[in-house]
């Protein structure tokens, strides 16, 4: 190590000494003395490494005075107080993103997990017996009522639900999957893997593009515990394809004595024809082919908390919910509350579409997007920014969330041009608010979707251009 080097590190702020110094700026009531002490450790310890690994021309950088460390101490610490998981302003268009949590929640589901929340609730409790009762009977009535389900469970989440239902069903057997539909859902769910996971075994069958029910046929054997059909939610095949519907699987497995499982990934309530979107197939409509059990997420195209929801027959449902692995992926009171307020707009489903934002966003028409973009940009003129232009695009949203991936809904853009800053710049300063703006970039534009931009969104994007626009 050079001289120069050495002399900076001998010459480093002492532990101690910035110690002293933020114990009389009280430091104590932000945190306790053992995190004050790791903190500054990690502060000097970092200096330290930097000494040791920057190019010679950047070592004067570097201040070593007391103040500074004390400064940065400080900072981490009163960082401990920002949260991480923030709302933002989704303007990507992607109404189900997976990264910016999926589904907005109604406000009804908000009400209930602050109501069940605060207090004590009747969450194992059968109040009507005076004992104890199973935590997702608070939903299974209402899910059974609006799918035509024998029995409902829930659990964690979809990858939970297809886990278990394998498991119970097929642990030590096999399961037949077709090989067009041995998919990756994004985040490290991928069918074969969770089948391993399960200790089933993955039987493969038909090719990527045709699967025939005669190859289902000649897989079944002796070791035979499921036959499985995934919904291939985030991607199509198209041209020269074959797939055994589910009703002919259903009547093979039948005549086999083999359960039937349908993965459908999102799990629509609705019938989405009734909006101009492609049809895609309801929860109730799968289950009448008289498949035994069917999974689905909570937070997909149903527009709730995330869940994984099990419908099916009693007798199946029966033996899952006494699977030991239920418990290790049991859902949590809060999103049975959420849950169950979110379902109940199901039973007037042409409110849902317009309480429930997520199905609001799917199934809301152009014009009335186009209304809010104008509404957009007639309050952003208003503001006067002197080198921002704005304009008005048409363009098309997505789904999102492995849901409908080939569905195009038109939607209206608002383009932001700034004379005085690379969109690429704008897009990271508009990431790094207080309240995050996230948007699409196209060439040298800022594009905010309208589809996932509700009005009272507008606050936060305006007072966020000002902010990007002052510093
Ligand atoms: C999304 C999806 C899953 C995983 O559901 P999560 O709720 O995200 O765990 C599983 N299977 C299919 C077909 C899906 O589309």
């Amino acid at each position: 190590m050079d001289e120069q080097r050495k002399e900076m590190l001998k010459k480093l702020p002492k532990i101690d000494e910035i110690i002293l110094l933020l114990e009389k700026q009280d430091i104590y009531s932000l945190a306790p003395r053992d995190i004050v002490i790791a903190t500054c450790r990690t502060v000097v310890q970092n200096l330290r490494e930097k000494i040791i690994e920057a190019k010679e021309k950047d070592l004067p950088k570097f201040s070593l005075d007391l103040a500074s460390a004390v400064g940065e101490v400080e900072r981490l610490i009163k960082g401990l107080y920002r949260y991480s998981l923030r709302r933002v302003v989704n303007a990507t268009g992607v109404i189900l993103h997976t990264n910016l949590g999926r589904a907005p929640l109604c406000p009804e589901a908000l009400q209930r997990i602050v109501e069940v929340g605060k207090s004590y609730s009747n969450l194992e409790f059968d109040l009507a017996k005076g004992e104890r009762g199973q935590r997702y009977d608070h939903v299974s009535h209402l899910i059974c009522t609006l799918t035509g389900a024998e029995d409902a469970l829930i659990v964690n989440n979809n990858a939970a639900a297809v886990l278990l239902v394998l498991n119970t069903l097929a642990e030590g057997k096999e399961a037949i999957v077709s090989r067009g539909e041995l998919i990756e859902i994004g985040g490290e769910f991928r069918i074969p893997e969770i089948m391993h996971k399960s200790a089933s075994r993955l039987c493969e069958v038909g090719t990527t593009n045709r699967t025939r029910l005669s190859d289902y046929e000649k897989a079944i054997n002796a070791d035979t515990g499921l036959i499985l059909k995934v919904h291939t939610s985030n991607f199509r095949i198209v041209g020269f394809t074959e797939e055994a519907d589910i009703e002919s699987l259903v009547a093979l497995g039948k005549s086999r004595g083999i359960p039937v499982m349908d993965d459908l990934g999102s799990g629509c309530l609705i019938d989405l024809d009734l909006y101009g979107l492609q049809h895609e197939p309801t929860v109730r409509e799968v289950l009448s082919t008289g498949v035994d059990v069917v999974t689905f997420s909570g937070d997909k195209l149903l527009g709730g908390p995330q869940a994984g929801i099990i419908v099916g027959k009693k007798d199946v449902l029966e033996k899952i919910k006494k699977n030991p692995l239920n418990r290790a992926l049991r859902i949590d009171k809060f999103t049975l509350a959420a849950l169950e307020a979110t379902l109940m707009h199901y039973l007037n489903p042409a409110a849902a579409v317009k309480k429930l934002r997520s199905l609001k966003a799917l199934t809301e028409p152009v014009a009335a997007v186009k209304k809010r973009a104008l509404k957009l940009i007639a309050k952003l003129q208003k503001e006067n920014f002197d080198s921002l232009k704005f304009s008005l695009h048409e363009d098309f949203a997505a789904a999102g969330g492995g849901s409908l991936p080939t569905q195009k809904i038109p939607t209206i853009l608002v383009g932001i041009k700034n004379k005085k800053m690379a969109a690429s710049r704008m897009e990271e300063k508009l990431r790094k608010l207080e309240v995050p703006v996230i948007v699409r970039v196209d060439k040298d534009e800022i594009l905010l979707d309208l589809r996932t931009i509700a009005e009272d969104d507008f606050l936060f994007i305006i007072e966020g251009l000002k902010q990007v626009m002052s510093n």
